[in-house]
C-alpha cells in the first residue's frame, strides 16, 4: 500500500510548525507498513488532483494569502477543488483553511477572493483570537490545539462544522462552532501543529485515505503514550 500526500506551499505556510503535520501522518503511515510519498507543491508549480490520496496546507499570515492568491488561481485552485469534490483526503490550517472558502476580508479593507471550494467565507477584525483552545468533533474525538487569527470565519449551509468549541474562539468567537468538513475535507483554525497531539485525529485522517484507495481497512493500533500524555497536559493545563 502506498498513500501519496500534497504539500501546498510547504514554505509560504508554515505557521508554528504546521508541517509537523507531514511528519506525523509521514511516521504514522510508515509504522504500519504502509508507504508514504511526500511531493512539495511550491509556488509556479502545477499538479494533477489524480495523483495523490491527502493534500496538507498550513497556515500563514495575510502577507503570504495575498502573495499567493495569484499563484492560486493559475490552475491549483482548478485541482484543489477537484480533490475535494471526489472525496480525497484534504487537510487545511487557518490561512490554509481560510483560502478554500468563498473570500477573506482582511481588517485592512483587501478583500481576497478566494477558491469557493467550500460553502464558508471570512472576515478580518484588529483584535486577533489568540489562545490554545479545544473542541470536539461530531465522532468524539477531542481535539487540542493553538489558534492565532485575526479572521472570522462564517459557515453556510453547505458545509458543517469539523467540532464544537470546548474552550477558545474557534471560528468566530460567536457561534461556538470550529472548523469546517464536507465531504473528506477538514479545515481548522488549528496550529501547535494539530496531529502530533492528536494521535486519534490523525487516524481518522488517515483511515479515511486507506479507504478512498483500497477500501476498507483495519489501522494497527501504536504506542501513542507520548502521544496522549502531551494531550492530557495541554488539556490539564489550559483547557479543563
Ligand atoms: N491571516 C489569517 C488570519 O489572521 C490566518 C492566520 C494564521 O494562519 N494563523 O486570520
Amino acid at each position: 500500500m502506498i498513500i501519496k500526500i500534497a504539500h501546498l506551499y510547504p514554505d509560504m505556510l508554515n505557521l508554528y510548525g504546521d508541517r509537523g503535520n507531514i511528519l506525523v501522518l509521514k511516521t504514522r503511515l510508515k509504522s504500519r507498513g504502509i508507504d508514504c510519498t511526500v511531493d512539495n507543491i511550491t509556488m509556479g508549480k502545477t499538479f494533477n488532483a489524480d495523483d495523490y490520496d491527502m493534500f496538507f496546507i498550513g497556515g500563514g499570515q495575510d502577507f503570504e494569502q495575498d502573495v499567493l492568491l495569484n499563484d492560486l488561481k493559475k490552475g491549483k485552485d482548478r485541482e484543489l477543488s477537484r480533490a475535494i469534490e471526489s472525496g480525497k483526503v484534504v487537510l487545511a490550517i487557518c490561512g490554509g483553511y481560510q483560502m478554500l472558502g468563498k473570500y477573506y476580508q482582511t481588517y485592512d479593507g483587501k478583500k481576497l477572493e478566494y477558491l469557493g471550494a467550500l460553502d464558508f467565507y471570512t472576515v478580518g477584525k484588529e483584535e486577533r483570537m489568540i489562545g490554545n483552545y479545544a473542541f470536539k468533533t461530531k465522532e468524539g474525538i477531542e481535539i487540542v490545539g493553538f489558534e492565532n487569527h485575526s479572521g472570522r470565519t462564517y459557515l453556510g449551509k453547505g458545509v458543517e462544522p469539523l467540532g464544537k468549541m470546548i474552550k477558545g474562539y474557534g471560528n468566530n468567537g460567536e457561534d461556538g462552532t470550529e472548523g469546517v468538513r464536507y465531504k473528506n475535507t477538514f479545515g481548522t483554525y488549528s496550529h501547535g501543529p494539530i496531529l502530533p497531539k492528536n494521535p486519534q485525529f490523525a487516524d481518522f485522517l488517515i483511515s479515511l485515505a486507506i479507504k478512498n484507495k483500497y477500501g476498507s481497512q483495519e489501522l494497527k493500533t501504536l504506542d501513542d503514550n507520548f502521544e496522549n500524555k502531551a494531550k492530557k497536559q495541554v488539556m490539564s493545563l489550559y483547557i479543563k
